[in-house]
């Protein structure tokens, strides 16, 4: 029972929302991490069906057979996304990408979303059949039925939520939290080139506001640009790791950045981890535009970029020989014992410890 006063001034409904006393504490230093960490500590399950609740990719309950999956994500215009580089039909097709992503680290498989809208009158209805018409096609690439949603106006732009159902069986279900000391780390596809790509993006904004007229070219940059505006979830990962016969022992999705992630993965595991510097994967097109155009050292980008959406798992060693051929699949280090100790081993030899720089909305303000 919630035994708040019922009736109480205007006054004192607003205190603890603005919070002008010495006690006042800012989002921004907690993190997103840190406030879903508290959110966490108060919130206590009480369904036998409720396996796991908040701090992995995705809710895992008890659906009698198998576990069922859920995860949810919220995309804010202004804040995920800018309309001036992001075509509606890829932003639809992107916000269902990121969630059967986030089942697909859970190692199951996605089946149905709901997706609710919230619209400012800016947008027209030819603009929302664009978003829907993309979101339909990663429902058809993904093989998820869109079953349901919420519309509703909104006062500042675009708020698409979307959530993913999926399913698993129950003794192939995944964690953060199954890492153990020796296990090989491995990553997907490549890392870094989403984060080029919306560099490109924004470039290429800037250039327009200055001069419409200007259209600079951006095939050169098609694989980055695309890795940012439609990125892929690895559901064939999934599918490709049973058919050789391998259970991860941890997995989690790569939204914030390599770095963040092992940090996630080691938290729950109680685990730290080595990686090496020349066996991070990063694309040889998106690695030229790091270095020579937008001089950002390549591994910060592959740490830190963030929207890869590739799949960061460990292995038992047992398992070394049935992957090592995996064109797609890279070995970039191994987990140890020591709980919170990150380690990057350069190029050049030396370990230095990573940070878990993420990308944190509530830093960059609104
Ligand atoms: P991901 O990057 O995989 O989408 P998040 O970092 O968004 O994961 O969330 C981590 C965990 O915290 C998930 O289990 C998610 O469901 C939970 N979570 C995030 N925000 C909230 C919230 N406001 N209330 C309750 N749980 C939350
Ligand atoms: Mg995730």
């Amino acid at each position: 029972m919630c035994d708040e006063p019922l009736t109480c001034t205007v006054n004192e409904r607003l205190q603890p929302i603005y919070n002008m006393t010495e006690k006042r504490s800012e989002i921004s230093d907690l993190g997103e991490f840190g406030l879903i960490d508290r959110i966490a500590q108060h919130t206590q399950l009480q369904n036998s069906t409720s396996v796991v609740g908040i701090g992995d990719d995705a809710a895992v309950l008890d659906g009698g057979e198998e576990y069922i999956l859920v995860s949810t994500d919220l995309l804010a215009e202004g804040v995920h996304f800018d309309l001036a580089f992001t075509p509606l039909h890829h932003l639809g097709h992107k916000a269902i990408s990121v969630n059967v992503s986030d089942i697909a680290a859970m190692n199951g498989k996605a089946e149905q979303v709901v997706v609710s809208l919230a619209l400012s009158n800016r947008f027209s209805v030819e603009a929302v059949d664009a978003l829907y018409e993309g979101i339909r096609a990663a429902c058809q690439q993904y093989k998820v039925d869109l079953v349901g949603g919420d519309t509703t106006a909104s006062r500042s732009g675009l708020i698409l939520s979307i959530t993913a159902v999926g399913r698993v069986p129950k003794d192939k279900v995944v964690y953060r939290s199954g890492a153990k000391p020796n296990d090989i780390i491995c990553v997907t596809g490549d890392l870094g080139a989403s984060y080029i790509g919306l560099q490109v993006l924004e470039r290429e904004k800037e250039v327009y506001l200055v001069n419409p007229d200007m259209q600079p070219g951006l095939e050169k940059y098609e694989y980055m640009v695309g890795r940012q505006l439609r990125p892929i979830a690895r559901t064939d990962i999934v599918f490709e790791l049973a058919e050789l016969g391998i259970k991860p022992t941890a997995m989690i999705d790569i939204s914030d950045g390599l770095a963040s992630e092992l940090f996630h993965l080691g938290k729950n595991s109680g685990v730290g981890t080595r990686i090496f510097e020349d066996k991070v994967p990063i694309d040889q097109a998106a690695y030229e535009a790091m270095a020579l155009e937008f001089k950002i050292d390549p591994i910060t980008c592959a740490l830190n970029g963030g929207e890869d959406y590739e799949l960061l798992f460990t292995i038992h060693p047992d398992d070394f020989e049935k992957i090592k051929n995996h064109q797609d699949i890279h070995m970039i280090g191994y987990v140890h014992e020591k709980p919170n100790e990150h380690t990057l081993v350069t190029k050049h030899g030396n370990a230095v410890p990573l940070r878990a720089q993420g990308w944190d909305h509530f830093k960059s303000g609104g």
